[in-house]
């Protein structure tokens, strides 16, 4: 029998901010991919999916110590990468011990959406799932290279087709600064056209930041990647919002602790005002320069 949470999580534990007041269940540990250049999340773990009855008694251990839980989010990294069966045996005990929970979320990477069938997709929907977070990071090929993503923009855009196709709403990240002071307006027009072609139901912009441990902090200390300053990081969020052109209602921000200015609107009707936002922010430049010394 599980006797407190030291049994239960193990390592860091992430969740997207609007997870904040989820339970969060880790059925999973690590992330499958782990080896995007500038992610330091799951760096110390090794990938590994919890044995069903250790995820079972972790359940069971949370119902005694949480009175109401409607909305469950599945860590770590990447809990879309279970297989079929066992995922759709853990929604359903979630159900059963959890019948107040009107909401299950997780993160998702390209490799756990191109392993699964239209129809499993649609078997783990109508199931329990229904939000998924997916770090997109750039519309640009070259970028996505450079980062080690493991896949493409276009495989990128048909993943997303597919969770849609079955019923899963998608919440999507970009990171801005990617490039650090490199030529950034590809990433940024092609990050703008990728939201145009998926139309998610929520789009987040991340600001870089270089963590110690990631082969991206490597570069920076051989000097060979430099960060970009708050003015750099919004004209090139502004750049992005121009190139923003979608029809279905997209959910905006840039509220993340990461970012030098906090954004929200729903394309397409807040366009206008988000760009005179980042506008009338520019114009006053030394804030942007004072806030940035903060960080
Ligand atoms: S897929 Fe996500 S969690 Fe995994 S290494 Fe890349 S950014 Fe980190």
């Amino acid at each position: 029998m599980i006797k407190n949470l030291s049994e239960v999580w193990i390592g860091d534990m992430y969740r997207p901010p609007s997870e904040a007041y989820s339970l969060i269940l880790q059925v999973t540990v690590g992330c499958s991919h782990n080896k995007c250049t500038f992610c330091d999340m799951y760096k110390s773990k090794k990938f590994s999916i919890k044995p069903i009855e250790q995820i079972k008694r972790e359940i069971e251990y949370f119902r005694k110590e949480v009175k109401y839980a409607d909305r469950i989010f599945l860590a770590d990294g990447d809990a879309m990468i279970i297989p079929t069966e066992k995922l759709l045996e853990i929604l359903a005990y979630i159900k059963e011990i959890f019948p107040e929970c009107k909401r299950i979320s997780s993160y998702a990477t390209h490799k756990s959406i191109q392993l699964k069938t239209d129809e499993e997709l649609k078997k783990i929907r109508e199931s329990g799932i229904s939000l998924l977070y997916i770090g997109l990071e750039s519309g640009d090929d070259k970028v996505l290279e450079k980062i080690n993503k493991g896949v493409t923009a276009a495989e990128h855009a048909a993943l997303c087709r597919k969770a849609k196709k079955a019923g899963f709403l998608l919440s999507v990240t970009f990171i801005v600064g990617v490039l650090g002071k490199k030529d950034w307006t590809d990433h940024a027009i092609k990050t703008g056209e990728l939201i145009s072609e998926i139309e998610p139901d929520f789009v987040g912009l991340l600001t870089l930041r270089v963590k110690e441990g990631t082969e991206l902090h490597n570069e920076y200390l051989r000097g060979e990647f430099q960060k970009a300053d708050g003015i750099e990081i919004l004209k090139e969020t502004e750049k992005i919002i121009e190139n923003i052109n979608v029809k279905a209602p997209v959910v905006f921000r840039t509220n993340h602790a990461s970012n030098y200015l906090s954004l929200g609107g729903t394309f397409p009707q807040d366009k206008e005002r988000l760009l005179s936002e980042i506008k009338s922010v520019l114009e006053r430049g030394t804030i942007i320069e004072r806030r940035y010394r903060e960080l």
